[in-house]
């Protein structure tokens, strides 16, 4: 038997997010993979072992998959988003590159997902419509310093910007220094969208200017997009202009 291993996104949320090949992974699949709220999406049924794990553990996760894999299982690891987004591709790439010869034999494919910071630019305008970049603001796996210097780097090159992962309850105070840097560069008047739980039941849209931005306005389920000098409103839109 030729197992195989699909790294699959499964977008913001939304059921209609999922893409019809993600779906088709799903379905075919023998075990999925993933951290707890991801793996809860996929609906259960006969002859598919489910097996959700806490997200601290990524490697080990890769390894595990790559394992059943191996012995002949259709394994898909699943993520939120896109699974090549501050998520599980590069993970399992890692592990493979650690691991025994064999598995760079293996059958693997990455199934792209809609990307947060797409559903929560589309749900908001097109705030992305122009240049822009994306920078996971978590310190787990990067010193902070250096979220400083490419939030410092993207303003000096009037980027919209797109974060990912702004706060948690273990980090409260690094947003703040990130919204102190943006009020210091960007002035007052920059537009800041904050895009909570997008696509869900719970979702939340809220634009205000630079000034009246606020740690609070983010948690973990929230997409911080930061405009650029150009990005402005219509109506209930936020559009930035594809001519710098
Ligand atoms: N692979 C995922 C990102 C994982 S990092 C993707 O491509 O979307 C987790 C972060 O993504 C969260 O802290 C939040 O910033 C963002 N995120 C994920 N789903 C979201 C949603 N439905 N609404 C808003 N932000 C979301």
């Amino acid at each position: 038997m030729t197992g195989s291993l699909v790294i699959a996104g499964l977008g913001p949320g939304a059921e209609a997010m999922v893409t019809p090949e993600v779906a088709l992974a799903l379905d075919r699949a023998s075990d999925v993979i993933g951290y707890i709220p991801y793996v809860s999406r996929v609906p259960p049924r006969e002859g598919l072992r489910l097996h959700p794990s806490d997200n601290r553990v990524e490697l080990d996760r890769a390894v595990h998959a790559l394992e059943l894999a191996a012995s002949g299982r259709r394994v898909v690891v699943v993520s939120s988003g896109d699974p090549g987004v501050f998520a599980m591709a590069s993970a399992v790439f890692e592990a493979v590159e650690q691991g025994p010869s064999h598995w760079r034999d293996l059958d693997i494919r990455v199934l792209p997902g809609i990307t947060a910071m797409l559903a929560a630019a589309a749900a908001a305008g097109a705030p992305l419509g122009h240049d822009f970049c994306a920078i996971n603001l978590s310190d787990n796996l990067k010193p902070f310093d250096l979220v400083l210097k490419r939030v410092r780097l993207a303003l000096e090159a009037d980027f919209a910007m797109a974060f990912y992962n702004p706060r948690s309850q273990s980090r409260p105070h690094q947003f703040a220094s990130v919204l102190d840097l943006l009020q210091a560069h960007a002035g007052p008047e920059r537009l800041v969208i904050f895009a909570r739980a997008v696509s869900t039941p719970d979702q939340d849209i809220r634009v205000v200017r630079l000034r009246e931005a606020l740690p609070e306005m983010a948690d973990m389920r929230t997409l911080v997009i930061v405009g650029s000098s150009a990005t402005r409103q219509v109506g209930r839109f936020v559009y930035t202009p594809r001519r710098a």
